[in-house]
């Protein structure tokens, strides 16, 4: 059983007690950090290529049910076969029905969060499918049975030692070593092999273009080549959000990407996808599939506000700048995308009501929307969900998923005493006063307020008070 947004108070705690958990993290953290940096070491260099892939992400977005449409109509044409799904559920029975039509039982998988999402793995062992995660980092949280924890470096909670210890419980064959070159020749030799018997590849897009109808995949291993091109069917798997008007929008954003992410100028590998194979062609799949997946995605796209979640290009910069994800991890969320992206978009896939902790697990501090290559104004975005957690919707909107699901009688009352008290200048002046003379009152414990502060005292006279004596 995996960790639950349900419990993330408890979850996060267990985190900052695993001291061996947080020195993974902090040296990771450091280190991406560092990269990014040096990546964007010209600020004015930083700002026009943020202001640039902004500007595309909104263009985009803003056209988004055209598209998609016009997407489909030129991947059709290149031969592509399109799905659409509305949720985790259909994308995996499109999932069985392509490879069972094969006969398949192996497929091999690339690096894709949407996958995570809808959980494919998982459903496809229930249909006798083994989905092998070929992404080095998967591949070691699949060994581990967990989840990943960072959503561009799944197994970055790992040491070596524990990778090593990984490897020589279920890999055949493989002698217990630190040497990291090692570690990675062995992942990779069982990979290789699975390539070449699996009936299947899977991966995932980073940006889909409507004007040419090709898919776009950016990594650095290889292995995304490898699931796209040697397996006799390809399915690629994406959000219906990662769409792009024009060829010309993903060198931008992919820049923005590869910086924001690795800190690299550009990535080892960068694959365009625009149909099976041809006829005179060697290599390539005989069949590739497109499955576009919602999955609460319209949701966030119906408010103007919320949509700006949409913009996203899954960089994880933001997770390596924020002080809380950087201290607890991943899974502590309990969610597929964990950190300030996790925050804004799993209330769309999850509900309000599953992840209503989440938008109050941050110190607001900013650093999330200062690094987000897009701009995405993170830190507004959790004040709105904080909102609608506890609020009805504004009149006209369209309630979100689990709206009001944090509300409480207490907690509204409060806000409401206090409003009426601030609106009102003598019931006011008479309740501060009435504070200062009974503070001896205030009881010492305030619930979890007074678990890790003192209880506020008010002071032994009012400002007001204070005030007229010092002008006397
Ligand atoms: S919200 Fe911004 S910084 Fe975070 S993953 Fe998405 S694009 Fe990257």
């Amino acid at each position: 059983m995996h960790n639950q947004p349900q419990h993330f108070h408890a979850q996060a705690e267990a985190a900052l007690a695993d001291k061996e958990l947080r020195a993974n993290f902090r040296g990771a953290m450091d280190y991406l950090r560092d990269k990014r940096k040096t990546a964007f070491a010209d600020a004015g260099e930083e700002s026009a290529i943020r202001d640039r892939a902004e500007a595309i992400r909104r263009r985009c977005l803003s056209k988004l049910p055209e598209l998609l449409e016009q997407l489909e109509s030129n991947c059709i044409a290149n031969g592509i076969r399109v799905h659409w799904a509305e949720n985790a559920e259909q994308a995996n029975a499109i999932f069985t029905d392509i490879i069972q039509s094969h006969g398949g039982t192996l497929a091999v998988k690339g690096k894709s969060m949407v996958s995570e999402e809808i959980e494919l793995n998982d459903a496809m062992a229930k249909e006798g499918i083994t989905c092998l995660e070929s992404d080095m980092g998967e591949y070691i949280v699949q060994l581990g049975r967990e989840t990943p924890s960072h959503i561009i470096m799944p197994a970055i909670h790992k040491n070596k030692q524990q990778v090593a210890d990984l490897f020589a419980e279920h890999v055949p064959g493989f002698e217990h070593t630190l040497d990291v070159d090692t570690l990675i020749q062995t992942g990779r030799r069982v990979l290789r092999e699975k390539y070449r018997t699996a009936d299947v590849g899977v991966s995932g897009v980073n940006f889909a273009v409507a004007e040419t109808g090709t898919l776009c995949l950016v990594e650095n291993e290889g292995n995304g080549r490898m699931c796209t091109t040697v397996p006799e069917v390809h399915i690629a798997i994406t959000g219906i959000e990662k769409v792009v008007e024009f060829l010309a929008d993903v060198p931008p954003l992919f820049s923005a990407l590869t910086r924001s992410a690795t800190g690299q100028l550009i990535t080892t590998y960068f694959n365009m996808i625009s149909g099976p194979r041809k006829e005179n062609e060697l290599d390539g799949p005989k069949e590739v599939h497109l499955v576009l997946l919602d999955n609460g995605r319209s949701q966030a796209f119906a408010d103007e506000e919320l949509r700006k979640t949409l913009q996203c290009i899954r960089c994880g910069a933001c997770m390596n700048h924020c002080p809380v994800y950087t201290r607890i991890g991943g899974h502590a969320y309990g969610t597929v995308y964990p950190g300030p992206i996790g925050k804004i978009i799993s209330p769309h896939l999850m509900g309000l009501e599953a992840t209503r902790d989440l938008p109050t697990a941050s110190s607001l501090c900013g650093a999330c929307g200062e690094v987000c290559p897009v701009r995405i104004p993170i830190p507004e975005l959790l004040q709105r969900l904080r909102h609608e957690a506890k609020q009805d919707p504004a009149p006209g909107a369209l309630p979100l998923r689990g709206q009001k699901a944090a509300a409480s009688n207490t907690e509204a009352f409060v806000w409401r005493s206090f409003a009426l008290a601030t609106r009102q200048p003598a019931l006011y002046r008479m309740l501060t006063w009435c504070a200062t003379r009974l503070r001896w009152l205030i009881p010492r414990k305030l619930g979890p307020w007074t678990r890790c502060r003192t209880a506020p005292k008010p002071a032994a006279r009012t400002l007001r008070e204070l005030m007229a004596e010092r002008n006397k």
